[in-house]
């Protein structure tokens, strides 16, 4: 099966997808990991991409498609779970046509949700934890706004009835549950 996660930062998105795609077998894409080790590589790509990174920014698109690509085309046929990609909606129709070629699609979008306050309030824990100093509560709050699915984005898997929202409050294992319940619900594989 073909899965993306969505959802805004400190919603568990990437705990859930690596959860998800060790249970399943499926592979498991994130393009943050990518970037991160993009920069700790010191390679161009690297290079450019921190600027962003650091910002709170989303890296242009020029930039992660190509990553991506080279990375969906490395995993072949295989059912995988895309977490953190797409980002835009420019992004989901360059998936979908990648997809096309091989005559796929993606199968279902689970959209994890949470008010921005539970979500700010873990950031701030997140943040205490690790005594960032660039972590002030109007950083987060843009960061926020920033990195949260964009509205056109979600709308292009929810007119195609591909979107699942759910509730990412719940304790991480309810919310796996509540996951696999809705993948169940979509098909076997
Ligand atoms: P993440 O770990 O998914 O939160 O990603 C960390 C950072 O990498 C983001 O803040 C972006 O700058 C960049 N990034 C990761 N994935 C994408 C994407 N699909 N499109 C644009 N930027 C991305």
């Amino acid at each position: 099966m073909h899965v993306i996660f969505f959802g805004p930062p400190g919603v568990g998105k990437g705990t859930q997808a690596l959860i998800i795609a060790g249970r399943m077998g499926w592979a498991h894409i994130s393009t943050g990991d990518m970037l991160r080790a993009h920069v700790r590589e010191g390679t161009e790509l690297g290079r450019q991409a921190k600027a962003y990174m650091d910002q709170g920014l989303l890296t242009p698109d020029e930039l992660v498609i190509d990553m991506f690509m080279a990375r969906l085309a490395e995993i072949g046929g295989r059912g995988f779970v895309l977490d953190g990609f797409p980002r835009t909606l420019r992004q989901a129709e360059a998936l979908d046509a990648a997809l096309a070629r091989d005559g796929r699609a993606i199968d279902v979008a689970i959209n994890i949700t949470a008010p921005d306050e539970v979500l700010l309030e873990r950031m701030q824990a997140r943040a205490a934890e690790s005594a960032r100093s660039d972590d002030t509560p109007e950083a987060m709050r843009k960061r926020l706004d920033v990195q949260k699915p964009p509205a056109d984005l979600l709308a292009h898997y929810r007119d195609a009835g591909k979107l699942r929202d759910v509730d990412g409050r719940p304790a991480v294992e309810a919310v796996t549950d509540a996951i696999a319940a809705a993948l169940a619900a979509v098909g076997p594989d």
